[in-house]
């Protein structure tokens, strides 16, 4: 297959690009009509630096989540399954050649420890990540998704399995998707091709092609929920912003569907991190990224992690993110160890991480501003996949299914795992969304719900 990345291409829309007030307005207009944005349309935002303009880009993402997405936020917690590695990616403490790093793959009975771990502070949605190496093909990773569907701890149980692991062939994609997994997910890193090759050492990885066209192969083992994402700072981050929307657009065009997600990691320290610093993204950057990649795919979940710090964390909220990480423990065996780290040790973990608060303090930090912390999975499980699509395309999505599972799903994190504080607030939350909501059946219907659950009834959804 010829690569539908084309560094001439993109170099040139972003070269080309003169943005004027009017033009830079206009564009910003056209997202917020919920279409999305051409390669070239993007790249004159991207190209736009007039302070003034980069604050009307970041109000137009804030205004397009307003308008679209409401409040919801939805929880997921990362789990590393195991850190042994052939590959030597110059940014990752992971590398086959670093031997400071400790070589760990849990057993299945550390795997179980740490799922009951998790689902003692509430987690209900995980993505389990895993080095690229021999030992975990397909066959064991669909087995250790299928461990983690088992595990029950009190009234505690993962209800979605996303993966991030390396490409696999077409039979190994098959594999995992009847081990019923959420979201395939894998990072292009950069899009640059050259660039690609100076930070990919050694491995299977070495292989921009193999990785590039990952999606396509899940695609045709039938897996068409899936998740691209490059990592910020390898390359300059207008061109892989551009590559991301390229990708995207190759996906609409062949199958008909974007990538349900698109992540944004951007470099953290990592032990033996070894590259080239002259594209580091600095904050400003990155959160004028973000808030440009929003409103360039109005339609498409934003993932956000705990890479980042508070304070960044808080403004990208803003623009329509909608799923963070919380209570994040990156260490390997970590969650079984103590609820939430207080320190990293670099030694056992892929990279720092910025945020190392618990689940619920950052839940009961996003009810405070307002937000709804969910854990939904309704749609995964009734069948309706893309469901950041519907959000977006059909009229009253949200008001029937998403916002009322949200807070079906706090509601049943305040009974089961809040501390009283957090229960309190939680709920005068509920109250003031049922307070909004017009008084009709449906209104009715979700009381009787949000009730059944006050007395232990789990899993409720509509
Ligand atoms: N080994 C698989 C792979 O490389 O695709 C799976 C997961 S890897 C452990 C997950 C992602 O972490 C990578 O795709 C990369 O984008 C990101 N990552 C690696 N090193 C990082 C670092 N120093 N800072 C931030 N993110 C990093
Ligand atoms: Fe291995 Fe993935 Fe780290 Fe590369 S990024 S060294 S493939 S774990």
């Amino acid at each position: 297959m010829k690569s539908f990345i084309d560094p001439d291409e993109i170099w040139g829309f972003i070269n080309n690009a003169r943005p004027t007030k009017e033009r830079v307005r206009e564009i910003i207009s056209k997202s917020l009509d919920k279409q999305r944005l051409t390669l070239e349309e993007t790249a004159l935002l991207v190209q736009a630096n007039d302070p003034e303009l980069v604050e009307e880009i970041k109000q137009g993402a804030k205004i397009l989540k307003e308008k679209v997405y409401g409040q919801r936020i939805v929880l997921f917690a990362p789990l590393y399954i195991g850190n042994l590695c052939i590959n030597k990616c110059a940014y990752c403490g992971f590398k086959s050649t670093n031997e400071a790093i400790r070589r760990i793959t849990l057993t299945n009975d550390e795997l179980v420890a740490q799922v009951k771990a998790l689902e003692d502070a509430g987690q209900k949605r995980l993505i389990l990540v895993y080095g690229e190496h021999p030992k975990y093909d397909a066959k064991f990773i669909a087995g250790t998704v299928g461990i983690v569907y088992s595990v029950r701890s009190g009234p505690g149980e993962i209800r979605r399995v996303n993966i991030n692991a390396a490409p696999m062939d077409i039979d190994g994609f098959r594999i995992i998707k009847d081990a019923k997994i959420g979201t395939y997910q894998i990072f292009q890193e950069t899009y640059h091709e050259d660039t690609y090759a100076k930070v990919h050492l050694g491995g299977i990885k070495r292989n921009y092609e193999w990785r590039l066209t990952a999606l396509d192969r899940a695609q045709e083992a039938g897996i068409d929920d899936v998740g691209i994402g490059a990592l910020f700072g390898l390359y300059d981050w207008r061109f892989d912003l551009l590559g991301l929307l390229r990708h995207t657009n190759h996906f609409e065009a062949v199958y008909n569907v974007g990538p349900h997600t698109i992540s944004f990691p951007r470099i953290q320290y990592a032990s033996q991190l070894n590259i080239d610093k002259s594209h580091i993204v600095t904050d400003a950057e990155f959160t004028r990224l973000v808030a440009i990649l929003r409103l360039a795919v109005p339609y498409t979940g934003l993932i956000l992690t705990a890479r980042e710090p508070s304070a960044v964390r808080d403004e990208i909220l803003q623009f329509g993110v909608s799923q963070i990480d919380g209570g994040t423990n990156i260490e390997m065996g970590g969650y079984a160890k103590k609820e939430h780290a207080e320190t990293q040790d670099i030694d056992l973990e892929q990279f720092q991480i910025n945020d190392n608060r618990s689940l619920n303090e950052i839940m009961d930090e996003l009810i405070q501003q307002g937000y709804i912390p969910s854990f939904c999975t309704s749609c995964y499980r009734r069948g309706r996949t893309g469901e950041h699509f519907m959000e977006f395309s059909v009229p009253g999505f949200i008001k029937r299914f998403c916002q009322p599972n949200a807070l079906l799903t706090l509601a049943e994190y305040l009974e089961d795992y809040a501390p009283e504080a957090t229960k309190i607030k939680g709920y005068q939350l509920v109250q003031k969304k049922l307070d909004e909501m017009d008084e009709d059946s449906f209104k009715n219907s979700l009381i009787e719900k949000l009730d059944q659950v006050k007395e232990g009834k789990r899993d409720l959804y509509f």
